[in-house]
C-alpha cells in the first residue's frame, strides 16, 4: 500500500492571504516568507524546507517527500504524461511506458501525473494498462478542464475508467494557461462536483494546476478546498517560486513543480542559459532537477520521454545531496531587482482585437530587458503565433491593466524580439 502520514491529515492550517493584492505587496509577502525559509536553513541544504522526507530505500532510488496536508509519501519525482503525446511525432506505445514505469517503479517512482486531456485519453487509457496489477503501490494524480462540454463528475467517470481503478488519489481542476477569470469558472464550474467525488470516495484529495497567472493560482487556493497544486518550478518562472509556492505553504497544501525541464527546452544550450545551467545536456539536467529539489516543494512532475530518460532523470535527483544558497542562487538567472512594470500574468488584458497574447509577450520582454536571456526570449518569441508587429496601438490592455502596466508600450518595445525597432 502507498503509505500516507496520518499524523498530519486535516491538520492544514486555515490560513489564507485574504484575497489578491497587489503584485508588490505580494512580492513583499511572499519574497520575506521565501526569505526566512532560505534564511532558518543557512548555508548547505537539501532544500529550503522542512518537508518531512522518507529516505530511499536503496543508494539509486528516489527519496519521498509529504505531499502537504495530504499526507501522502510521493516520490521526489513523479511521471508526467503530457510529454508522452505531445513531444513525440508519434504516441509513445502502451507497452514502452509500461516498461518505463515498471523501471521508474524499479527506481523508487510512485507517483504519476496525468490529465483528462493528455493525448485525449490516450495517456490516461496507457497508464491504466501500465499499472494492472499495481495500483496500490501507486499515488494517481490526474485531472479535468473547463469546456469540454461535460461535467467534472462526467470527466471523472471517463478518468476513473481509462485508468481502470474506483479511486483517483489525487484528482483536480487542469487550469493550464488560468486567468483569474478561468479561476473564479473552475471554482464556480467543477469545484462542486469534486468536492461530492470526494466525499464518495471517487477522489481522495482535491488539486488545481496552472502556469499563468499565479495570482489565478492564489485565487484558487483561497478557497480553502485545494489539497495540492501544480505549478512551474524551474530557474526562468520565477513568479510561482515567488507568490503561489510560500501562499501553498502557509496552507500546508502539497506542490507538485513542473516545467522543470521545460519540455526538454532547458537541457538545450543557449547562450545566456549556458553560464548558469551549464553547456552540456548532463549538467543542465542535474543542475534543474537540483534547482526544483531544492525548493519548497514535494515532488517534481518530469516527462520521460524514452527508456534512456528514467535512469538519467532519476540518477539526477538521486545524486542531488543539495545546494548551497549561493549555487541556487547562481543557477537564476541575473535580473533587475526593480523591475517596475510587473506584469502578473493575470490577462485581464485580453481579449487584444489583434489577438496578440499580450501576457506571453510581456513575460518575454520582461526576460530580455531584465534577465539578460535576449536571445532565448527571441527564439521563444519566433513561436508565437500573433507577433507584437501586429499590435494596432488601441491602448485598450492598458486601460484594462489593474496593475498599472504600461502594456501597449511593452508589446511595441517587444517588436524588438523580431528584430524591429521597438
Ligand atoms: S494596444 Fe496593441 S496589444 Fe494592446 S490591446 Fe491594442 S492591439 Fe492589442
Ligand atoms: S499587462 Fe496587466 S492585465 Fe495584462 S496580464 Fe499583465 S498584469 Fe494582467
Amino acid at each position: 500500500m502507498v503509505r500516507e502520514d496520518s499524523s498530519t491529515q486535516g491538520r492544514g492550517k486555515k490560513d489564507s492571504l485574504n484575497g489578491l493584492v497587489h503584485r508588490r505587496q505580494f512580492i513583499k509577502r511572499s519574497t520575506a516568507a521565501a526569505v526566512g525559509a532560505i534564511v532558518s536553513l543557512r548555508g548547505f541544504s537539501l532544500r529550503a524546507a522542512s518537508e518531512k522526507e522518507e529516505p530511499a530505500a536503496g543508494p539509486r532510488q528516489l527519496r519521498k517527500r509529504r505531499l502537504g496536508k495530504t499526507g501522502l509519501m510521493v516520490s521526489e519525482l513523479a511521471f508526467g504524461g503530457a510529454p508522452l503525446f505531445e513531444e513525440v511525432p508519434t504516441p509513445v506505445p502502451e507497452k514502452t511506458i509500461a516498461k518505463m514505469l515498471d523501471e521508474a517503479m524499479e527506481l523508487g517512482l510512485n507517483f504519476i501525473d496525468v490529465s483528462y486531456i493528455y493525448g485525449r485519453g490516450y495517456i490516461e487509457k496507457a497508464f491504466g494498462q501500465a499499472i494492472k496489477g499495481k495500483r496500490d503501490k501507486l499515488i494517481l494524480f490526474s485531472r479535468c478542464p473547463l469546456g469540454r462540454g461535460n461535467s467534472a463528475r462526467e470527466m471523472l467517470e471517463e478518468s476513473l475508467q481509462r485508468l481502470g481503478t474506483d479511486h483517483i488519489d489525487v484528482y483536480g481542476m487542469h487550469g493550464t494557461w488560468m486567468s483569474e477569470d478561468t479561476a473564479d469558472r473552475l471554482i464556480q464550474q467543477l469545484l462542486p462536483d469534486l468536492e461530492k467525488a470526494k466525499e464518495a470516495g471517487k477522489i481522495r484529495h482535491i488539486a488545481a494546476t496552472g502556469h499563468q497567472a499565479p495570482t489565478a493560482m492564489v485565487r484558487m487556493l483561497n478557497t480553502g478546498k485545494i489539497e495540492v497544486v501544480e505549478v512551474p518550478v524551474n530557474p526562468i518562472w520565477r513568479e510561482f517560486l515567488e507568490v503561489v509556492v510560500p501562499a501553498a505553504k502557509k496552507m500546508d497544501v502539497g506542490v507538485v513543480g513542473m516545467k522543470t525541464l521545460w519540455r526538454g527546452r532547458l537541457l538545450s544550450s543557449t547562450p545566456e542559459l549556458d553560464g548558469p545551467l551549464g553547456r552540456s545536456r548532463e549538467e543542465r539536467l542535474e543542475n534543474c532537477i537540483g534547482f526544483g529539489l531544492y525548493q519548497d516543494v514535494s515532488c517534481l512532475s518530469v516527462g520521460f520521454l524514452e527508456e534512456s530518460h528514467i535512469a538519467s532523470g532519476i540518477g539526477a535527483a538521486v545524486r542531488f545531496k543539495g545546494f548551497s544558497e549561493e549555487r541556487e542562487k547562481a543557477l537564476r538567472p541575473k535580473a533587475h531587482e526593480s523591475v517596475k512594470e510587473n506584469c502578473v500574468l493575470c490577462n485581464r488584458c485580453l481579449p487584444c482585437p489583434a489577438k496578440i497574447e499580450i501576457p506571453r509577450i510581456l513575460r518575454l520582454e520582461l526576460y530580455a530587458r531584465h534577465y539578460g536571456l535576449a536571445d532565448w526570449a527571441k527564439s521563444e518569441y519566433s513561436r508565437a503565433r500573433i507577433k507584437a508587429e501586429q499590435c494596432t496601438k488601441c491602448g485598450q490592455c492598458t486601460e484594462r491593466c489593474p496593475y498599472g502596466v504600461p502594456a501597449q508600450e511593452l508589446v511595441l518595445q517587444a517588436q524588438r524580439l523580431g528584430g524591429g525597432e521597438g
